[in-house]
């Protein structure tokens, strides 16, 4: 007979069942292991008066507890877009791959410590593309997206209900939502990518945060942000758990083409002059002829945030409010702006398309791998 101890995953732990603030502690603890940033639970009665498409009991009936985790965004990650030379990392390492990788690992392994005890977990992040509504709340949003689903049945949502990450993660007191509408942690203020955990089991909740005060309404998101999305004047206001949160409405039409480095053209443009669509040509704020390809499904922040992440963390950093403190400032020189009317001045030692690069005489062919 084989002596060998059978290695397999512990399951039916008992140790959430009795006291919910341990079994908090319990699950906090775990959601930093497994690569959490930071972490607060919200009790289901903080959505009581949530619209119906964006309720977590339209999801999980018996939901209890929600866990919302905070992923930083390397400050490393925007570098190369602030000197204006290194674009993809903030797309790949700062976003989609923090979004579409990182995160749903830690999110899903933190819901296998819960159903290993025995109550169930729904792991989400950031899967918001088959919601059923419009998601922008800063522009009334909550509308049906037309001809795209309906109810299973009356009483039941149309699917998919969206869990709205920033304000989950608002009533499970990770952060406040500054006038840029981003959540700001007191962490790494804007550079946070979010996950959500809904589980039946009873967690003690967090306190919604009442730290020291991050967005105190600079404004230096409204002036940074290259298309003007984010209103200097006009703003929203909604209820969460009874408290009123105002923060600015977004022209959402403009960010969506702005975060991706596109200007709107006033005409339409030949296809060779096209950013990605007729209408749109490469802002000040891109170096690229043409929009580049999405990287980790989502990765296509060309403008690096410049405006609702650069601009704000720049204050925030300042002011001294925020935990993760570095040695030296993160703007080190003048900003930089694509002068688009201009022809481009390449370095000395670049090889232009069809020169060599090999120092013999030979031409590179299209599409030739030099790396
Ligand atoms: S840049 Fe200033 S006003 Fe805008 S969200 Fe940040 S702290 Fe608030
Ligand atoms: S992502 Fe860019 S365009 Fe959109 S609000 Fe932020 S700074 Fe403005």
């Amino acid at each position: 007979m084989d002596e060998r101890k059978k290695i397999q995953r512990e399951m039916g732990q008992t140790d959430m069942d009795h006291d919910p603030v341990e079994a908090a502690e319990g699950v906090k603890r775990q959601a930093l292991a497994l690569g959490a940033d930071s972490v607060g639970i919200g009790s289901i009665d903080r959505w009581k008066d949530a619209p119906t498409q964006m309720d977590p009991r339209q999801i999980m009936p018996e939901c209890k507890s929600i866990i919302a985790m905070a992923f930083r965004v390397m400050r490393g990650s925007m570098r190369g877009i602030e000197e204006g030379t290194y674009f993809s990392n903030y797309s790949a390492m700062g976003y989609g791959g923090i979004t579409y990788l990182y995160m749903p690992m830690t999110v899903i392994n933190l819901c296998k410590y819960i159903e290993d005890r025995g109550y169930e977990a729904v792991p989400m992040g950031h899967q918001s593309d088959w919601r059923s509504v419009d998601a922008w709340y800063s522009e009334g949003g909550g509308r049906l997206k037309p001809d795209f689903s309906r109810p299973v049945a009356p009483g039941r949502a149309a699917p998919d209900v969206m869990i709205h990450l920033r304000f989950a993660s608002y009533l499970c007191g990770l952060g406040e939502i500054g006038y840029s509408y981003m959540l700001l942690t007191p962490e790494f203020g804007p550079r946070n990518r979010l996950g959500v955990i809904l589980t039946d089991v009873e967690l003690a909740p967090d306190p919604i945060y009442d730290g020291p005060q991050l967005c105190n309404r600079c404004m230096a998101c409204v002036k940074d942000c290259p298309t003007g999305a984010i209103s200097g004047e006009e703003t929203v206001k909604v209820d969460l758990a009874g408290n009123e949160v105002e923060f600015a409405k977004i022209d959402c039409d403009a960010c969506n083409k702005g975060f991706r480095g596109a200007e709107k053209a006033d005409c339409e443009l030949p296809e060779d002059r096209q950013y990605m669509s007729e209408d749109t040509r490469p802002g000040w704020w891109s170096p690229f002829y043409k929009k580049p390809k999405n990287l980790y499904n989502t990765g296509q922040a060309v403008g690096g945030a410049r405006g609702c992440t650069r601009a704000c963390m720049i204050q925030l950093e300042k002011r001294g409010v925020l935990r993760n403190k570095f040695k030296d400032e993160f703007r080190r020189r003048k900003p930089w702006k694509v002068d688009w009317s201009s022809e481009p001045q390449y370095p000395q030692d670049v090889a232009m398309p069809g020169e060599s690069v090999y120092g013999d005489g030979r031409k590179t062919d299209a599409g030739d791998d030099v790396d």
